[in-house]
């Protein structure tokens, strides 16, 4: 008797946690779904395959108003207009109301078009601390034919760094002459502090001699390039969740709380719009995501004949 009223008990705590963990999850997928680190119809894929997993347990109300511009008004309007009652759960939707979700999503968020005229010339953007210089240094290490651009920038060398390898590290007298002889294919102030540029002349000439080359630069400065040659490709390197993103951030320890809070906010605009770039790569493990990048240059992707 006394052993039938304890083993529930232990269940209900293990219930009790499960739901917690279970709340915390969903919470998680939120804020993904809300910076687009994931895009709506990857989560509402995952629900569907799964239901009893994390996305299958979200709320379909709240699915909706985790995404960017969705407020309580349009999404009960959604909710009518795709005839889906607001206590469902992701998972539980029926088959029709599962098509008509993604073809709404793929319409409301469409996904990005694949481009099929590759370039020599690589940008490589994406948000603070999401590893694009591991992954960069990787591709330096691995695949010594890929030209990596060497920016110029007002910014002090940090310990290690060596002119002309890491940086061409300048004065801003210096930069502003860079500028005003037009040596630069693109220049942007980064977290609102120091100048940083591409030289252009050893892109032109790398991209001469028919190398391929990779620039990894913020996204103001990925824009300019696309302006300047519209034919470059651009990728933008996610994080496999923004928890993660705020973990790396916070893992590193070379800013302040301030500095943190700041580049986190900057890190939402720029995934704001990764919808420019011409491919997405989620760096969970630096080597896959190097050898994405690498998979992506002309070079690799057809013989040169
Ligand atoms: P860090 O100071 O940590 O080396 O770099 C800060 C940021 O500057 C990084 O996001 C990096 O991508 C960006 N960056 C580095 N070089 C350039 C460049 O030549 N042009 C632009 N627009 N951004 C750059």
């Amino acid at each position: 008797m006394g052993e039938k009223r304890t083993v529930p008990e232990v269940d209900r705590e293990a219930a009790a946690r499960r739901a917690v963990q279970m709340r915390r999850a969903r919470a998680a997928v939120k804020r993904d779904l809300a910076t687009r680190v994931v895009t709506p119809q990857q989560i509402a894929q995952q629900a569907f395959a799964e239901p009893r997993s994390v996305p299958g347990s979200l709320r379909i109300t709240d699915f909706l108003t985790a995404l960017p511009a969705i407020g309580a008004g349009k999404r009960d309007r959604i909710l009518q207009q795709l005839s889906i009652s607001d206590v469902k759960r992701l998972g539980g939707l029926g088959r029709r109301q599962r098509h008509d979700l993604l073809e709404w999503l793929d319409e409301r968020f469409p996904p990005a078009a694949p481009r099929d005229n590759r370039s020599r010339l690589l940008v490589l953007a994406g948000p603070t601390a999401v590893g694009k210089g591991t992954v960069a240094e990787k591709i330096r290490q691995e695949h010594p034919d890929i030209v990596l651009s060497v920016s110029a920038t007002t910014r002090a060398p940090r310990p290690g760094e060596t002119d002309g390898v890491h940086y061409y590290f300048v004065s801003d007298a210096e930069f502003d002459r860079l500028i005003a002889d037009n040596e630069l294919l693109e220049y942007a102030t980064v977290h609102n502090r120091h100048r940083y540029g591409t030289p252009r002349r050893p892109i032109e000439e790398a991209l001469a001699a028919g190398k391929t080359v990779l620039l990894e630069i913020d996204l103001q400065g990925a824009r300019q390039v696309r302006r300047a040659e519209p034919s470059a490709t651009l990728i933008f390197l996610l994080p496999p969740s923004w928890d993660e993103l705020v973990q790396r951030l916070v893992g590193r320890g070379t800013e302040d709380a301030e500095e943190r809070a700041r580049r986190l906010r900057t890190a939402k605009v720029e995934l704001a719009s990764q919808a420019e770039f011409d491919y997405r790569i989620v760096n969970a493990d630096v080597a896959a995501a190097a050898q994405d990048v690498v998979d992506l240059s002309t070079d690799s992707a057809q013989p040169t004949i």
